[in-house]
């Protein structure tokens, strides 16, 4: 296995990023509402734990335990064992959650083998036209610059989710959380809606890799990227 990829599992988001996520990186997926970006990162969570390695997970949809037992089946308990879940309720406890996670990766007592934040921009958007917009800011870049600094001297995949805003005036779908966001991630995926269970992937962004485009179907037991693409 490629020490600098981790795959996802998802064959054809593999290919376009050559084997999978950078190890020593932060890779961001953004996309509207139900297009995959929660079923991605637990997918790729379960599969990590399933190898033996930890996965730290900072959850602000709360939902994750049951969407991972759809995957994991009768491995839930297995997989729950390398999984340090933390459900913030805020900003602040989202930013000590990440605090957390990336010193016990630094400190290097477990294998951790991935961090997910999903969504790493829910409750900086509840702050976005409030009073509090700037320290929110603030507060999401340094979460963020933690998290790069963790993955570089770690080792340790990021992974994180961002939600999208509708430009009134180009009518597209843009990634929140400034242009901070988008220069801290190395790799930047897009997902779309298709018809039904499909969905597209477009890759936006990475160190060496072309622009390109994949597809999956989302299952009632994960995500499945075989139907060439
Ligand atoms: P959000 O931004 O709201 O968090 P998301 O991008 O994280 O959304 P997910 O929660 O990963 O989206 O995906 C949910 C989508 O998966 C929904 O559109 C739902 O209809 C679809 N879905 C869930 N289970 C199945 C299934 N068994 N077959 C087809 N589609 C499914
Ligand atoms: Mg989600």
């Amino acid at each position: 296995m490629d020490p600098e990829r981790l795959p996802t599992g998802i064959e054809s988001v593999d290919r376009i990023l050559g084997g999978g996520l950078e190890t020593d990186s932060v890779t961001e997926i953004y996309g509207e509402g139900g297009s995959g970006k929660t079923l991605f990162c637990l997918e790729v969570a379960h599969r990590v734990a399933r190898a033996g390695d930890w996965v730290f997970y900072v959850d602000t949809e709360g939902v994750s335990v049951d969407r991972l037992r759809a995957i994991a089946g009768e491995g839930l308990e297995k997989i729950l064992k390398r999984f340090l879940l933390s459900t913030p309720k805020n900003l602040e406890e989202q930013g000590r959650a990440v605090a957390t996670a990336c010193a016990l990766a630094r400190e290097g007592k477990r294998r951790v083998g991935l961090l997910v934040v999903d969504s790493a921009t829910f409750y900086y958007r509840l702050s976005l036209s409030s009073s509090d917009e700037d320290t929110a800011r603030e507060t999401l870049v340094l979460q963020v610059a933690d998290l790069v600094a963790t993955s570089l001297a770690a080792h340790v995949p990021v992974l994180l989710t961002n939600q999208v805003w509708r430009s009134l005036s180009e009518g597209t779908l843009e990634p929140l959380g400034g242009s901070f966001l988008n220069h801290a991630a190395k790799t930047i995926l897009r997902f779309d809606r298709l018809g039904g269970a499909r969905r597209r992937v477009t890759l936006v962004k990475h160190r060496s890799r072309p622009e390109a485009t994949a597809e999956f179907r989302i299952t009632a037991s994960g995500l499945d990227g075989s139907a060439p693409s």
